[in-house]
């Protein structure tokens, strides 16, 4: 019942395995992430964030090594299941946010719910109270383009939240936006992540917002330390 959210046990990842250009991003990561606790990943650019991400969050595959989600076992399930996981139990924010231009930030926190079988007016509610929640309820009939960067990312986090994940992954999820609005747009995400009590590795170089999240590890030569 108390299962870690995630655990990555002796994660390992090449790139281009056996060619001269062989690139070893990862070297035996384990790390669990108790349910509820918000874990801050510390990298510089090129250190393997994105890698351990993808791979944490079943859109790569490690070497070797295990991720369990929520206590469940992935290695050599099925595309299926992977993919049923993920859209269940993950939710992910890049740096950019990815939004449907052609939708409104409402519908696009309504669309996954949709493909997730929420019906239409209970997924419509949902994302409302979502909206209200990072502050933005009154910009919910905009298109992305007609918001601000830092509501482009609030709705972003919204729709990463959307079908309720247990485990949030975000890679530099303020990274784009200026000290201040990424602060204050930092902040709004914690909110979420705490009101929710879901569980969250957020990658970022900020250290002041690293402060903020329960612990700090740091990717380092392919080597999770504490920071
Ligand atoms: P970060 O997110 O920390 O910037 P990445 O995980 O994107 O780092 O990349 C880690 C290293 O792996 C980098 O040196 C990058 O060039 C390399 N890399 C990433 N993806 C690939 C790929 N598909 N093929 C070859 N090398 C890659």
């Amino acid at each position: 019942m108390n299962d870690p959210v995630l655990r990555l046990s002796g994660i390992s990842k090449a790139y281009n395995a056996g060619l001269p250009n062989e690139v070893t991003v990862l070297r035996g990561i384990d790390l669990t992430v108790a349910p509820g606790e918000v874990v801050a990943l510390v990298a510089p650019s090129g250190a393997g964030k994105s890698t351990l991400l993808h791979i944490a969050g079943l859109l790569d595959t490690p070497d070797s090594g295990t991720v369990e989600i929520a206590g469940f076992d992935m290695t050599g399930q099925s595309d299926r299941k992977r993919t049923g996981v993920r859209r269940r139990d993950v939710g992910f924010i890049y740096q950019f946010h990815h939004l449907l231009p052609e939708f409104s930030a409402v519908e696009n926190i309504v669309l996954p719910q949709l493909a997730n079988g929420v019906g239409k007016a209970a997924a419509q509610a949902r994302a409302l109270e979502l909206l209200g929640q990072v502050g933005i309820a009154h910009r919910a009939s905009h298109r992305p383009a007609e918001l601000s960067g830092g509501e482009q990312q609030r709705v972003a986090f919204c729709r990463a939240l959307a079908n309720a994940p247990r485990l949030l992954l975000a890679d530099e999820p303020t990274g784009n936006l200026d000290p201040t609005t990424s602060d204050q747009v930092f902040g709004a995400l914690m909110e979420l992540v705490r009101s929710t009590g879901l569980s969250a590795v957020i990658a970022t170089h900020n250290l002041e917002l690293a402060a903020r999240m329960d612990r700090q590890i740091r990717l380092d030569a392919g080597r999770l330390v504490p920071h």
